[in-house]
């Protein structure tokens, strides 16, 4: 990428602005960005009466990429059905911005291997990235209902089965990077029983033609739910469509057991800009406290650095610098367990502000 990356920063509702903000200066300790800051959510149906205005969209389809902090709150918590929610604003973006592949990294910080349900000894050594298509499928088929009878239809195309395969070969080889480990791709499929996941494995493998030195396995969706709790660590890219996605995704953040940790990465074509948030929502219980955890949103800036601008380097700044600081002890709220000290949002980033200045 030439020049300076432009960023369309979306703070959004609850604690999104104090994760943004604080995201920000983490990434001004690693280069220049120009960010353009606009509303989105809640914030956009106060101001604007819509979640996402089309000034807004078009500024986020023609930026280098898209930091998102948290949207909603029970502000605009409604049942009318013709009233504006903050989750269009979501759904905009995603189909505005042609974004077809979410990507969710799992990679339990060595000092809170403690945090997962599940023993030590199963989670340790974990680092897996969830690729998940994210416009077709069954939730995008024809529904309907006739008298006691309901459908929804699963429709997959080859191209969109082929262009989301290549996205997960792509990651697995950049994960790999050069450190001689052979990457691998597990897809996951119910082809036994369905026709798209026929089809899925029949293109996922075609792809794979392209990719030789990328190892690839075909999973049941059945089996790969019980694999990712029986033996997560033996993952590295998982594939998938996207209602089977949508669960093995959440199953797979749950190994962590901290949702204030989870990045998440939104493509869509070569060269597109992505959009990048935390997994967790805007926690409107403890906004406006300044105790907000913002380290997924710093591994979501991650995450725009490695995928987006290709500064995997300064990425993996981030997450080392946020590995130290949690093996120093530092714990927000929500990672504390029983008498821990615990510290606030600006405590966290300066200790991660030293680690990278360090
Ligand atoms: P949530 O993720 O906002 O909060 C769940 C719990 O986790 C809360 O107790 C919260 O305090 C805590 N938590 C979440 N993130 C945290 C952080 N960074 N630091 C410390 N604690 C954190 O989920 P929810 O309560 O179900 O939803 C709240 C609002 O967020 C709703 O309006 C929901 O629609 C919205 N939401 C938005 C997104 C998004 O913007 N992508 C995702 C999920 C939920």
């Amino acid at each position: 990428m030439n020049g300076t990356p432009r960023i369309v920063v979306l703070p959004g509702d609850g604690i999104g602005p104090e994760i943004v903000a604080a995201t920000r200066e983490v990434l001004d300790a690693l280069g220049e960005f120009a960010y353009d800051e606009r509303l989105m959510g809640g914030c956009s149906i106060d101001a604007h009466g819509t979640a996402l205005t089309d000034e807004v969209l078009d500024a986020c389809r023609g930026a280098d990429a898209v930091l998102l902090g948290a949207v909603g709150g029970p502000k605009w918590d409604t049942t009318d059905p013709n009233a504006p929610r903050p989750e269009q604003g979501l759904l905009g973006l995603r189909k505005g911005m042609g974004l077809y592949a979410n990507l969710r990294p799992v990679r339990p910080s060595p000092a809170l291997v403690g945090s997962s349900p599940l023993r030590e000894e199963r989670i340790a050594g974990t680092d897996l990235l969830v690729v998940r298509e994210l416009t077709g499928g069954i939730y995008f088929g024809d529904s309907g209902r006739d008298g006691d009878v309901a459908h929804d239809t699963c429709e997959y195309s080859v191209g969109e089965i082929d262009r989301i395969a290549r996205t997960a070969f792509d990651a697995a080889r950049r994960r790999a990077g050069g450190s001689g480990r052979k990457p691998k791709v597990t897809s996951v499929d119910k082809a036994n029983v369905l026709e798209t996941s026929r089809l899925w494995r029949e293109v996922v493998g075609r792809v794979a033609g392209d990719y030789a030195d990328v190892e690839l396995e075909h999973l049941l969706v059945d089996n790969a739910a019980m694999q990712l709790v029986s033996r997560p660590a033996d993952f590295d890219v998982v594939l998938s469509e996207n209602l089977f996605g949508d669960i093995l995704s959440d199953e797979a953040a749950m190994l962590t057991g901290s949702l204030g940790m989870l990045p998440s990465a939104s493509l869509g074509a070569e060269g597109a800009p992505g959009l990048f948030e935390p997994v967790h929502g805007s926690a409107p219980d403890i906004a406006g406290q300044g105790v907000a955890n913002p380290l997924a949103t710093f591994l979501s800036a991650a995450m725009m650095l490695r995928h987006g601008f290709g500064r995997g380097e300064d990425a993996a700044r981030i997450e080392t610098a946020v590995d130290a600081v949690l093996e120093q002890g530092l714990r927000t709220a929500d990672l504390a367990s029983g008498d821990e000290d615990q510290v606030g949002t600006a405590e966290m980033t300066a200790a991660v502000l030293a680690e990278l200045d360090g």
